[in-house]
């Protein structure tokens, strides 16, 4: 039995290290020591994941929860802990920083310690308490979660601690990501024939590095495939440069609309069905149009692939944050639904009765789809090789209040999790803005010593002051980052944990896909997918855009619904 302390041990030793390559080579190593219940919780902790998507298990601990055990833990006011957290802004470090104190002074409880192999708390215990919380339900839940984590903080030593805490907002904060944890699982396993494609392959399909590792320690990786229930990783769309250019690179095209709405996929096994979100949450209790078109669909099993579009009393798709509110809604379910009604226009065929759909070529999983879908259920798609026919096709999308469009190689099998060539989104090229930089914040990782993302604002001409729309970090190279960096150290006016004020001076040139609304900015509004384009050295914070600028960008977008 493997001790939780080393497993913490391993993560701390990870975060210390700066290289990628070094941090992979240490998850490696400790994944080779692992039996294989260990293996599976572990290689899903490192990413910051309790429990894989399939599962439909959800901690359900919010800051309040985990803040009562810490203090019950450790016997001191909820107000220290806050305090604390002020102060670092890293839940870890205040529970560590917590343990720390509460734990018994003087030479024996060093030496109790000292050797780090004390723990009494093995992965597997800690499994089981996250566990627990997971499947608590009802009016006792609240108390059974805060006592398990209570019992976790009371047996942990700080560093334990620290990644408990972590895990329990599923933030790691060890600088290595999917890609890390997939080369570990490749190089743990090379000996039985596993390599970064073969595990890659494999958790796109299954979703659950977990289920990985152990099939690469069987050797039996490419016997993983699509599984109902479990959803996968999403087919992406590439931005296509125009439609000359995208039919150039796929000659006769299946053109689809670029629907706006929102990401799901339903998997319907019988008459069950769930409904999986572009983040592969699981939403079927959100979403019950969803469920009842997938009843429709005649096959006893399937995995569809769709969109989910909000349609206003006018017929045309209401804004995306609408239908965000339907994803996210818990309570008056049905309420909300006759509000904000959603339509489900189905475009892939994933899975059906019993067979991977994958590796067909989308020509025949289309013909497969509009057998056992009907047409109220489907996106129509054309396929055509002229740009004259794909540009009318493109202005009626766009005249309906939709995205633009999606054209898609009829070849092409489907790529879960890629972002590729084979489906090329075309939709009109946004404006840039140029914004302030107010702030910014430290990186992790290996952009620890960088500031890694800014925040931005425009300016509201009637006040003169600065409104914040949001944060960019794309499109900045490492070099540039750099050199950013150096630059706005000068402009530091305060710090905040991993936050800094900065004063305002400089100007970013930024790119978006989507103005939004969005209450979490003084302005009111948010920049869909931002992307840094370079620093307008050149442009004085008179000349930066205005707020009036970006709400008529906003209502310029497109024919949106106006009915709600
Ligand atoms: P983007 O979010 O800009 O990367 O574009 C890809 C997204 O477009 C997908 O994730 C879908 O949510 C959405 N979409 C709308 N219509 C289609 C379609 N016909 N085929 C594929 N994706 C679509």
């Amino acid at each position: 039995m493997t001790s939780f302390l080393a497993f913490a041990n391993l993560c701390q030793k990870v975060e210390e290290t700066s290289g990628s390559l070094d941090k992979i080579d240490l998850v490696a190593a400790f994944l080779g020591t692992l039996d294989e219940a260990e293996l599976a919780v572990s290689c899903s902790y490192v990413m910051g994941t309790l429990f894989p998507p399939g599962l439909d298990l959800d901690l359900g601990v919010g800051p309040s929860i985990l803040y009562q055990a810490l203090a019950r833990a450790c016997g001191c006011p909820i107000s220290q802990v806050t305090d604390m957290l002020k102060a670092t802004g890293d839940p870890g470090l205040v529970a560590a920083g917590m343990v720390e104190k509460k734990r018994p002074q003087g030479l024996s409880a060093f030496l109790e310690r000292a050797d780090g192999e004390e723990s009494s708390l093995s992965i597997q215990d800690v499994h089981d308490r996250f566990l627990d919380i997971a499947r608590s339900s009802g009016k006792r839940s609240q108390d059974i979660k805060v006592k398990n984590l209570q019992f976790l903080f009371s047996h942990s030593s700080p560093i334990e601690a620290r990644y408990i805490a972590r895990l329990a907002i599923e933030d790691m904060r060890i600088g290595i990501g999917e890609g890390g944890i997939r080369d570990a699982i490749a190089r743990a396993f090379a000996a039985n024939g596993a390599t970064s494609q073969s595990v890659e392959r494999a958790y796109n399909l299954t979703n659950d590095m977990g289920l990985v590792a152990s099939a690469a320690r069987e050797g039996t990786l490419d016997r993983l495939s699509v599984m109902i229930n479990h959803p996968i990783k999403m087919m992406l769309a590439q931005l296509g440069e125009s439609i000359p250019a995208a039919l150039a690179e796929i000659c006769t095209a299946a053109v689809e609309w670029k629907y706006d709405g929102a990401r799901v996929q339903i998997h319907k096994d019988g008459d069950r069905v769930k409904v999986f979100s572009r983040r592969l949450e699981n939403v079927t209790a959100s979403l019950p149009e969803m469920v009842q078109a997938a009843r429709k669909v005649m096959a006893k099993s399937a995995i569809l692939d769709g969109e989910a579009v909000a349609v206003g009393s006018d017929g045309r798709p209401m804004a995306f944050q609408e239908i965000l509110k339907r994803f996210r809604r818990k309570y008056d379910v049905e309420k909300l639904a006759k509000k904000i009604p959603l339509r489900l226009f189905l475009f892939d065929l994933i899975y059906l009765d019993g067979r991977s759909l994958t590796d067909l070529p989308l020509r025949e999983r289309r013909a497969l789809l509009e057998k056992v879908a009907g047409p109220d259920l489907r996106a129509d798609q054309i396929l055509s090789a002229s740009a004259e026919e794909v540009a009318a096709i493109y202005e009626r999308a766009l005249e309906a209040g939709h995205e633009g469009l999606i054209l898609k190689n009829p070849t092409s099998a489907y790529a879960p999790g890629k972002r590729g060539k084979n489906w090329l989104k075309i939709k009109p090229v946004m404006e840039t803005l140029d914004l302030v930089v107010i702030g910014a914040k430290w990186g992790e990782g290996r952009r620890a010593s960088f500031l890694g993302s800014y925040r931005l604002a425009c300016v509201d001409q009637s006040s003169g002051k600065l409104l914040d729309v949001g944060w960019v970090a794309t499109g900045i190279t490492d070099e540039a980052l750099s050199d950013l960096t150096e630059m706005f150290r000068e402009l530091v006016i305060l710090e905040k944990g991993m936050e800094v004020e900065i004063k305002p001076a400089v100007i970013f040139e930024v790119a978006y896909e989507e103005i939004q609304r969005s209450p979490n900015y003084s302005s009111g509004y948010a920049l869909r997918f931002p992307r840094m384009v370079r620093v307008r050295d050149d442009k004085s914070l008179e000349e930066a855009d205005s707020l009036e600028r970006i709400l008529s960008l906003y209502r310029g977008q497109r024919g949106r619904s106006n009915s709600v």
